[in-house]
């Protein structure tokens, strides 16, 4: 995993070798895709099982892990023909969970299929998981089996376009290109996200590219939900924040790390905007608990407020100080006993959004998209940045290594299309074909 750049390919981009440590008994490949519109873990699934299961296997032999299962949605589990308990081989198993917003995050995932939950700031190892996206999985036969680093990408292209696609690109191929390839426009009054329509964000198709932790390009209307509330500045919704809260607390009624046991209240960061007395340390801290569900603003707020936005402010000032909640051994935590009737079912999150319309089916194209240009960015991942190994001017061919892995926790980048170096700096380098 380290030699060959695998990361977190589900969004965090975590070097995927800093999560391997002794103890665990349970792997669970994530594959919920609980935000709309996605269907790459799917595809993934669909295509390529056996991979999966077979870097599985592998993770689970060096780990020691004597068990992993495989979480997908029930509704998805069944278009694929599996079903929940269904042995894929030894001590892999299929686990299906109902279709709830957001499924996907890890602590949520951890106690829907374990009953255990992680403590607030605390790493699921200690509770004896540890969590993969299938396509880290998939990365990681891939590299056991052909010794191949992490040089392409599967993704979704969907929205409000003709025909939904799961597609593979080269990492660092340039999105105006993968667009092309699949003769998709951005056209005027539309915006291009990178990643689901709720944590998402948008991004220029003209000057970004494809990275390690890219998921889905989804081209949306800029008059929907979803996109009405992202466009609005941090300005805009701390003054909104400020003036119309209502206290209704619903916000935090409807929080899902809120109806685990977290500290986390929403409504009482809403209430700080007002006035800095609110300010305690424990209610700072205690936003870096959130995990930017949106659930708060776009489902929960009838005053249009984003809390999420209020605590991403908060969180910024966390991580600039190193400052994070976590819960001492002897703290105890208490899962609301209404957790079960106020989880969000995913197709009312779609509504909220606005997207539904825009759900279709893709058509997987099995051939990679190939391009003549590609930016490897030095930071795709969580921890240090890579460091370039090669210079202007360099050939270099598919595959080789291009970038050593920078101090402490990194990883390597390699050239994802042979061709020759025509610029390298502290942030990236540029392959042309
Ligand atoms: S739901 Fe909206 S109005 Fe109610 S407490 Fe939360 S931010 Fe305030
Ligand atoms: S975004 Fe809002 S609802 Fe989601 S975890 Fe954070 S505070 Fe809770």
């Amino acid at each position: 995993m380290q030699k060959n750049g695998i990361v977190g390919a589900g969004g965090a981009g975590f070097p995927s070798y800093g999560k391997l440590t002794d103890g665990a008994e349970l792997l669970v490949i994530n594959a919920i895709e609980c935000e709309p519109l996605m269907y790459t873990d799917y595809t993934l699934v669909k295509e390529k099982l056996s991979d999966i299961v077979a870097g599985a296997r592998a993770i689970m032999e060096f780990g020691h892990i004597p068990n992993a299962i495989l979480a997908l949605k029930a509704y998805r589990a069944k278009t694929l023909g599996l079903s929940d308990g269904q042995q894929l081989d030894t001590g892999v198993k299929v686990k299906t969970v109902p279709n709830i917003y957001p499924m996907g995050d890890e602590v949520n995932l951890i106690y829907q299929v374990t009953g255990n939950l992680i403590k607030p700031g605390n790493l699921p190892i200690t509770q004896k998981v540890i969590v993969y996206n299938a396509e880290t999985v998939y990365n990681t036969r891939a590299a056991i089996r052909d010794d191949q680093p992490v040089v392409e990408k599967w993704l979704t292209i969907g929205g409000d376009i003709p025909e939904a696609y799961v597609v593979k690109v080269p990492v660092g191929m340039r999105i105006s290109d993968v667009l092309k390839a699949t003769g998709v426009e951005v056209p005027e009054h539309y915006v291009m996200f990178d990643g689901g329509p709720s944590m998402g964000i948008i991004k220029n198709p003209a000057s970004d590219v494809v990275v390690k932790t890219t998921k889905a390009l989804l081209i949306l209307p800029d008059d929907i939900p979803a996109v009405v509330n992202k466009q609005r500045t941090v300005e805009e919704h701390l003054r909104l924040a400020a003036s119309v809260c209502c206290q209704c607390t619903r916000c935090t009624d409807m929080c899902p790390r809120h109806l685990l046991g977290y500290p986390l209240e929403p409504h009482k960061m809403v209430r700080a905007t007002l006035s800095t007395a609110q300010e305690t340390p424990e209610l700072i801290r205690s936003a870096s608990l959130c995990c930017s569900c949106d659930i708060c603003g776009t489902f929960a707020c009838c005053q249009g407020i984003s809390p999420m936005t209020v605590i991403k402010e908060y969180k910024k000032i966390l991580a600039k100080n190193k400052i994070k909640y976590v819960a001492g051994p002897d703290e105890e935590f208490h899962v609301s006993p209404d957790r079960d009737w106020r989880m969000l079912n995913s197709g009312k999150w779609k509504e909220m959004l606005g997207v539904a319309r825009f759900d279709k089916h893709p058509t997987y194209i099995p051939e990679k998209l190939s391009c003549d240009q590609v930016e490897i960015r030095m930071s795709q991942h969580i921890g240090a940045p890579s460091i370039p190994c090669v210079a202007e001017g360099d050939t270099v061919s598919l595959g080789q290594m291009i970038a050593n892995a920078g101090n402490g926790l990194s990883v390597p980048q390699y050239a994802s299309i042979s061709g020759h170096v025509t610029h390298v700096d502290d942030t990236k380098i540029i392959i042309e074909a």
